[in-house]
């Protein structure tokens, strides 16, 4: 008998019948003799559709009164679909019981629209499993000290189901979803691409930042601190396959690394449309540059991602880095209001049709030569590299939009990724 957490996202709940059978599913689970904990997201559209209400009365503002309302809002959604599943769980008969984030209670600061976990109390639900019912737990939310409701953030429903096994030390922490796993990229660009079998939490990560949007991101992040097994695989198989075959399936997120001899060097290939790039030209060059442009953008709240400076040449140099797309006419403007002038440099350029491409893979901290093979890569397809950053497990690139999907198929090739 193990203690599993199941999670399912808002398509697997999407209809009474898709409620139905995740259900099912839960039931088959718990008559193996598992204790069942179950983490729902809000039906399909149903947040969506709760915030669009919101700003047809008033148009978003950035107040906590507002956002305090938006989560007050947003959390009816996991609140329905929790209970629908317990009284689907019931028809199957089975006890079932179902709990808002403030009954658990999921303890969590007060930012609003994006708070974090802080503990979660584990007594009810114990008490309830060893009584025999499943417990369902709705996703996304929590409750501050001063008992508002809060939200996690979009997509925070996987970050409630890993904390609520972490917090439980479950066994494995199942992530149900519309794909069945990871894959080595985005198959709708490589129909070559391959379901991992396993990822090893740090290149989930690196994917997961780069817009693969399998997990929320503070999922992974918070399994990786807490050690939590998760796996994810898909909610679209017939409910009663066998369980051992579904246990085996999707894709596991695994911490020990060298456990996998014949793991590849690269496992995945990223990518993102969401950075814009932005240069700052003619800067004097001396010191404390970096400070006052970066500093100047930081002071904004303005995330910053790749960098890169020239050389200079006769005393002047060229700064530039990236941002998300979404920030990109507030730092343009930022640097010339402010920091141009205060630097005595020559303009500011940009460019929002870039894309950053990269290779992520834990193998690459003990191999040498993989970057070489990614520029080789690139260049046999005459890509222009832009910028490029290196981490330990990844190196990316910064590159002409256009060229996205063709740098994706040509890496995935170079890097033997649709080999088995
Ligand atoms: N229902 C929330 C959202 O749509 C949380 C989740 O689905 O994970 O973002
Ligand atoms: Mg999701």
């Amino acid at each position: 008998m193990a203690l599993i957490v199941h999670k399912y996202g808002g398509t697997s709940m999407g209809s009474t019948e898709r409620i139905r059978n995740v259900a099912k599913r839960v039931a088959k689970w718990a008559r193996a003799g598992h204790q069942m904990v179950v983490v729902p997201s809000a039906m399909s559209g149903e947040t969506n559709r709760l915030l669009a209400l919101a700003k047809d009365l008033a148009p978003p503002r950035p107040d906590t009164a507002y956002n305090r309302e938006l989560d007050m809002l947003a959390a009816t959604g996991e609140q329905a679909s929790s209970a629908l599943l317990a009284i689907a769980l019931q028809a199957e008969g089975l006890e079932a019981v179902s709990y808002a984030g403030w009954q658990v209670p999921i303890k969590t600061n007060s930012a609003y629209t994006k708070a974090r976990i802080e503990s979660i109390d584990d007594q009810k639900v114990r008490a309830d499993l060893a009584a025999g019912r499943v417990v369902i737990v709705t996703g996304f939310q929590g409750v501050d000290d001063a008992g508002n409701i809060t939200t996690l953030g979009r997509g925070g429903s996987d970050t409630s189901a890993v904390a609520v096994a972490a917090a439980m030390k479950a066994d494995e922490c199942l992530i149900y979803t519309d794909v069945d796993g990871v894959y080595t990229t985005d198959p709708r660009i490589v129909p070559e691409a391959r379901r991992l079998h396993t990822v090893s939490f740090e290149e989930m990560l690196e994917m997961a930042s780069m817009g693969s949007k399998v997990l929320q991101i503070r999922s992974v992040e918070f399994a990786g601190k807490y050690k939590v097994p998760m796996r994810v695989l898909s909610s679209f198989t017939p409910w009663d396959i066998d369980l051992g075959e579904e246990a085996r399936s999707g894709t596991l997120i695994t911490f020990e690394e060298d456990e996998q001899m014949e793991q590849a060097v690269v496992s995945g290939i990223a990518f993102n449309r969401d950075e814009a790039k932005v240069s700052v030209l003619g800067v004097p060059d001396k010191p404390g540059i970096a400070y006052q442009i970066l500093g100047a953008v930081a002071d904004a709240n303005i995330e910053v991602d790749v960098i890169i400076q020239n050389v200079s040449k006769d005393g002047k140099t060229d700064f530039s880095f990236t941002v998300h797309r979404n920030d990109y006419a507030r730092t343009i403007d930022l640097l010339k209001d402010k920091v141009v002038p205060a630097l005595g440099a020559q303009e500011v350029a940009g460019d929002a049709k870039i894309c950053k491409v990269s290779i992520v893979g834990i193998g690459m901290r003990s191999h040498v030569g993989i970057a070489s093979k990614m520029f080789r890569a690139l260049s046999e397809e005459g890509i222009n590299i832009q910028m490029i950053s290196t981490s330990e497990i990844k190196t990316s690139v910064v590159i002409d939009e256009k060229y996205m999907e063709l740098a994706v198929r040509a890496l995935h090739r170079a890097f033997d990724l649709d080999q088995a």
